[in-house]
């Protein structure tokens, strides 16, 4: 992509309404833009981010066995009237009728609908165990969308749903998909924590929140100076020691929700007659796991855990783009010439590669560059005339190297393998 092209319009200064970082550097990078409370497009680059995590999802879960599928946005009352929920969930459940008086909600999470689907399509304990899950919006009407993505109405979510006969079989499933977590966020680049944690309004026994750490997240995360157990204020208060080890001596570490596990037993499987016919031919209510990511949260949160005064710094896993190629003089040819070949070089080698080739001053092109933080930028400015070299920079580190022309497609390759 060649940012003369780009639609990314970057801002100098934050706009009044965000209060956190994420949501500042969002709208400053032209990753997001505002349309209505708790509303927010993503623009070209804040769109890349997203797609990246959502493709590390998809491996990381089709590799542990998960089946994609797609359920509509809406739910239709009667599944929720199944369930009870339809009295129970508060006014964040946003509720409409269509033409014909039929009541409908948009989905904040779909244990209903999945339900419905496993019902209609599964009738032996042959077919079990099966997860499925989905990636797509989602709305909460908050009462109070506050810190742009990170507590929007509508949000991206991946939300993942387990079918097993026995609770020993949803156990095994439940820990494939801790597993399948934890390196869904190292893929990334996050740090992230698994949390024992209480499993409030969806129900259920057990449950777990994977945090990513930042010293702006809103939740406190204890972890048990004993055998390194972490778990979340609530769990720790009522008991005041640590359930695994007895120890008392906790250290205190701020994090982001982005993911929670459940164990659902049969909560909802039972309210809506999931059940299949056991090896002994007894219909049997199925066990059900439920495992969600927030992926535009991750995004946000990523922007929380990887950031300086100056902007982002995306881990390479996720960021909009790998390298940029900075021309710091449009009016010199030789730079042009130069930018424009490194730059068909890299693409096609299939790096991720944006070239900076907008008639603006070298300064605006380093400032942005540094804002909406790519990870590695190449620059072709004064020391390429006076001596041939590319200057290679790390955003992150802000290490800076000298590399010949003929040798900087080498270099760049060498860094990226051993960062992989
Ligand atoms: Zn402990």
């Amino acid at each position: 992509m060649k940012f003369s092209q780009l639609l990314c319009p970057t801002l100098k200064d934050s706009p009044r309404e965000a209060e956190i970082v994420s949501h500042q550097l969002m709208l400053r990078a032209g990753l997001s833009q505002k349309v209505a409370s708790g509303l927010y497009s993503y623009l070209p680059m804040g769109l890349r981010v997203i797609k990246k995590i959502e493709a590390i999802v998809r491996e990381e879960l089709d590799a542990a066995n998960c089946q994609e599928v797609a359920l509509p946005l809406i739910t239709p009352a009667s599944l929720w009237q199944e369930s009870g929920r339809w009295a129970k969930y508060g006014p964040e459940l946003l509720r409409f009728k269509d033409r014909h008086d039929n009541e409908f909600c948009y989905g904040p999470t779909f244990e209903e609908a999945i339900t419905d689907m496993f019902r209609q399509s599964v009738q032996s304990y042959k077919a079990l165990p099966v997860t499925l899950y989905q990636i797509q919006n989602k709305f909460r009407d908050e009462i109070r969308p506050r810190f742009g993505l990170m507590r929007s109405r509508e949000f991206i979510m991946k939300d993942a749903y387990s079918f097993h006969l026995t609770e020993d079989c949803l156990d095994i499933t439940y820990k494939a998909m801790e597993a399948a977590y934890h390196r869904i966020f190292k893929r990334c680049g996050l740090d992230a924590v698994c949390v024992q944690a209480d499993s409030g309004a969806i129900g259920g026994d057990v449950s777990a929140e994977f945090m990513i750490r930042a010293d702006t997240g809103e939740d406190e995360v204890l972890i048990c100076q004993g055998c390194q157990l972490t778990a979340n204020k609530e769990v720790i208060e009522k008991t005041n020691h640590c359930p695994k080890c007895n120890s008392t001596e906790f250290k205190s570490v701020r994090g982001i929700e982005v993911g929670h596990i459940f164990k659902l037993g049969t909560l909802y499987s039972s309210a809506l007659k999931a059940s299949v016919l056991s090896d002994l031919g007894k219909p049997t209510i199925v066990q059900m796991g439920c495992y969600g990511i927030g992926v535009s949260r991750t995004m946000a949160a990523a922007i929380e855990q990887h950031h300086d005064e100056k902007g982002i710094k995306w881990p390479i896993a996720i960021a909009p783009y790998t390298v940029t190629i900075i021309v710091t003089n449009m009016r010199d040819e030789a730079m042009v010439e130069t930018g424009l070949a490194l730059y068909e070089t890299l693409k096609h080698q299939k790096i991720d590669v944006i070239l900076d080739d907008r008639s603006v001053s070298a300064g605006v092109k380093f400032k942005d560059a540094e804002l909406i933080g790519f990870p590695i930028q190449l620059v072709i400015g004064k020391q390429f005339s006076e001596t041939g070299t590319i200057e290679y920079k790390e955003r992150d580190t802000q290490d800076t190297i000298n590399v010949s022309k003929d040798a900087i497609v080498g270099h760049l390759k060498t860094k990226l393998e051993t960062s992989n």
